[in-house]
């Protein structure tokens, strides 16, 4: 691997991928909260995938439980079991969800889970209408795409899959009015993500809760992206303190290998019954191992307990460190998901940060968005804000 450059692999990609990503960078390796390039330049990850490499880059514990798997059992197919999906499953329902789980190999796939359940649910009594949000995010798939709020990802892509229709988060009142009769499911990121970091409110979520119950409809929670311990609870619902009757989970599942799975609340876990939904790959042995593994690290070494300390650092020494710039309109998010959200487009902002050495996201149009990995340090957080603070001056003097 020593003579590979960026120039080659950038060469290859434009002749041989097909052009709907525009990369820039070209990364060779990772080690925790860290990225080296071909030329082995270190850059400070505030990104960790989109939200996927929640115990930074190569964790040993997940990389041999991959390596060790990868030697004992691969796959069996899901006509036979293997003895490790079960394990997994234990795992995701011991952080306190009264349910069970099926498996699939990413967020979308998770998603259409969630939708076939709820029509499955819904249809038996006559409804297989789901009301979803405006500025939402559910995946790519035609489903997961007409259940996505943002019309631009659906553009050229028509026919939409029927069923759903959109209100704004946020306003209990709006939902109100968009139920009818035919509608069986509400389906919702607790957090939005990919729209701009923003935060469901508490209450808010609590009378949607309140709602559906009263209403006869299923709750669906999307934490493919808020999930797996980034607001500080293992299940982003956790720290709304409200129970969804379903939820979907891919992303940092697996630390970076592939698997999604959504949970289903008791008594909804027969609505599935055999031979109604399946995946091949879903649940296999190795995907299970490394979802496993990253479980068992998120407790052992008391991750979670760093998230709320290191987003309590962040958020305040952010606000202070944005203060003195009008174009920083808010510093918003939870847990250690947080945007950065300015008056105009935060892709120069992002820009300028690589030269920094220091890798962010953006989310909407004007938002920077930041998803460290949660094993990050007070010192790595500190490096970053000094990152951001040099940036934010550079970035005002250019405006
Ligand atoms: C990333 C994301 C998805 C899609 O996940 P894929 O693994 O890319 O299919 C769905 N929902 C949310 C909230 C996401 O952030």
């Amino acid at each position: 691997m020593k003579n590979i450059t960026a120039e080659d692999t950038k060469n290859l990609f434009s002749q041989y991928v097909l052009p709907t990503y525009a990369p820039k960078l070209v990364f060779a390796k990772g080690e925790g909260a860290y990225l080296y390039d071909t030329t082995g330049k270190k850059y400070l990850d505030f990104a960790a995938g989109i939200s996927v490499c929640n115990l930074g880059h190569c964790h040993p514990n997940v990389t041999k439980a991959i390596c060790e798997q990868a030697a004992t059992l691969v796959h069996v197919s899901n006509i036979y079991m293997n003895t490790v999906a079960p394990r997994l499953a234990e795992k995701l329902i011991s952080f306190g969800f009264d349910g069970k789980v099926f498996f699939a190999n990413s967020g979308a796939e998770a998603n259409e889970g969630l939708i076939k359940l709820a029509r499955k649910w819904g249809n038996a009594t006559g409804r297989n209408e789901i009301i979803a949000m405006e500025d939402s995010f559910h995946g790519r798939t035609l489903a997961t795409l007409a259940a996505t709020g943002r019309s631009k990802y659906r553009k050229g892509f028509e026919p939409d899959v029927e069923g759903f229709k959109h209100v704004k988060f946020n306003d209990i009142n709006a939902l109100k009015a968009a139920i009818t009769p035919n509608t069986c499911a509400v389906l919702m990121e607790p957090l939005q993500g990919e729209g701009g970091i923003i935060p469901g409110d508490k209450e808010y979520l609590k009378q949607v809760r309140e709602l559906c119950n009263e209403k006869n409809l299923m709750l669906l929670f999307d934490e493919v992206q808020c999930g797996m311990g980034r607001m500080g609870t293992l299940f982003a619902h956790q720290s709304f303190g409200v129970v969804p009757d379903a939820f979907s989970m891919a992303k940092a599942l697996g630390n970076g290998f592939p698997i999604g799975a959504f949970a289903v609340r008791t008594p909804f876990t027969d609505v599935l019954a055999p031979g109604t939904h399946a995946s091949t790959f879903g649940g296999t042995a190795l995907a299970s191992a490394a979802a496993l593994a990253t479980l068992e690290t998120i407790e052992s070494e008391h991750v979670l307990d760093n998230v709320n300390k290191m987003s309590e650092f962040l958020f305040s020494e952010l606000k202070r460190i944005t203060k003195p710039y009008s174009f920083v309109k808010d510093v918003r998010g939870k847990g250690l998901m947080i945007g950065i959200v300015l008056d105009s487009s935060a892709a120069p902002l992002q820009e300028l940060l690589f030269k920094y050495d220091l890798i962010t996201l953006t989310a909407g149009e004007t938002v920077l968005r930041l998803l460290p990995p949660l094993i990050i340090t007070r010192e790595q957080c500190q490096c970053a804000l000094n990152a951001i603070e040099q940036a934010l001056a550079e970035f005002a003097a250019q405006k």
